[in-house]
């Protein structure tokens, strides 16, 4: 595909790029960036925008296969290019769940075919996500994961935990666990604080997160393995990812927009679109997270888009599932919510993720594939739920107003998502 990207604000914070100039695409491949141009190629015309390597969203749920009433790859792809993002990686708890080559397989060719981002398959841990024996890990990374996690549970055992570690170190690959101590969150369906309490709701104790955190963080400095914290939620577990990343260990960790963006106060009226996991928790924990983003203690901002049919979210609190769609709110939240500079808020949506996860890097430099994120900084706009390309529509964000957003997603040097104003 050729194009040439003209005029816009050219940042890539890992190139150390950052000016106003003119990008040439070139068979989908980055072929120059400067003041050159062609005149026999489409035009995309960024005056006033911002280029930027291409977004990565490293925590999705895309249901295919299984669930494809709530999303399929193709519409999950459709959400992802209409929020920013090129490439979305996407969690094994599908039905059959992703811990086996054949799966692996069926997501990197179901997304060849219907989505227009690139989409990694993470492998599970263990088979079935039982947490009882290791998934065929090897033959799924011959096949393309580029991670493992069990994500949606935790693997409780410390020992399986540690071979996991052990076994992903031998192909580089990031393990990635959703941090819970399943005996501590029993039952809880909100954080434990004084609006459990108020609403009269089973509380999930910050102490579940951070148990686990504290005791992965000793099986990773005992492996040497790449760990990954998936969706932090609380100040203690920012502390610790802090002292373990200045101990030299390698680990890095990722928060979602609805952590940093909502309390457990959103609870309040027991609107089941606010109800995740790991839970909204207090305002302290929002502000070290906060803290933890401008800090460089957490690494990425991460989505954990997690569609449900409408019908599951219709059943009262305690009955209806956890989580929230997100792609399409993701950088809005951000740009809104957060106020860092533009090289940050790039760092954190696609050159970290591409550092965590085992993929071929991408940015802005010749010869990179030319996936692309185009943002405008000032854009004021609306999200409204029922214009999703999301096949659900469970999000707690319908009709909040945002500044910022992607205007422009190229993958492959196509245009496959452009909003102009
Ligand atoms: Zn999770």
């Amino acid at each position: 595909m050729d194009l040439v990207i003209r005029n816009g604000r050219v940042v890539d914070p890992a190139r150390k790029i950052d000016g106003v100039v003119n990008v040439v695409i070139r068979g989908g491949i980055i072929q120059s960036i400067g003041n050159g141009s062609v005149s026999d190629v489409p035009v995309f015309d960024a005056t006033g925008l911002i280029v930027a390597p291409g977004f990565f969203d490293i925590h999705v749920h895309l249901r295919e296969p299984g669930t494809e009433e709530a999303e399929t790859i193709g519409s999950g792809g459709e959400a992802a290019v209409a929020g920013g993002f090129t490439a979305v990686a996407a969690m094994p708890n599908t039905k059959p769940p992703n811990d086996n080559p054949s799966i692996t397989h069926f997501i990197v060719s179901e997304a060849r075919r219907s989505s227009p981002a690139r989409v990694f398959p993470i492998g599970a841990i263990t088979k079935d996500q039982k947490g009882e024996t290791l998934a065929e890990i090897g033959e799924m990374f011959e096949v393309g994961i580029a991670g493992i996690s069990d994500d949606g549970k935790p693997v409780m055992d410390a020992q399986l935990f540690r071979r996991a570690l052990e076994y992903a170190q031998m192909f580089d690959m990031p393990v990635i666990q959703h941090c819970e101590d399943l005996s501590l969150s029993r039952g809880g369906v909100m954080h434990e604080g004084i609006y459990s309490t108020r609403l009269g709701l089973n509380g999930i104790p910050a102490a579940a997160e951070e148990t686990m955190v504290s005791r992965d963080l000793i099986l990773a400095q005992m492996t040497g393995s790449k760990y990954h914290v998936a969706h932090l939620s609380t100040r203690r577990a920012v502390e610790m990812v802090r002292e373990a990343k200045a101990q030299g260990l390698r680990v890095s960790a990722e928060v979602t927009p609805h952590h940093f963006s909502l309390t457990d106060a959103a609870v309040a009226d027991y609107d089941t679109n606010a109800k995740m996991n790991p839970p909204l928790r207090s305002a302290d924990d929002v502000a070290a997270l906060v803290e933890g983003i401008k800090d460089g203690t957490i690494d990425a901002i991460a989505s954990d888009h997690a569609p449900h049919h409408i019908n599951l979210k219709m059943l009262e609190f305690d009955r209806a599932p956890f989580g929230i769609t997100g792609l399409e709110t993701a950088i809005g939240l951000a740009t809104t919510k957060l106020q860092l500079p533009i090289g940050r808020l790039i760092e954190l949506f696609s050159i970290n993720p591409q550092k965590i996860m085992r993929v071929k890097s991408w940015g802005l430099f010749e010869g990179s594939s030319a996936d692309l994120t185009i943002l405008d900084v000032n854009r004021n706009w609306t999200f409204d739920v029922n214009r999703s390309r999301s096949r659900s529509r469970n999000s707690p964000f319908h009709g909040w107003q945002f500044k910022g957003k992607a205007v422009g997603t190229v993958v492959g040097g196509k245009v496959v998502y452009e909003d102009r104003a």
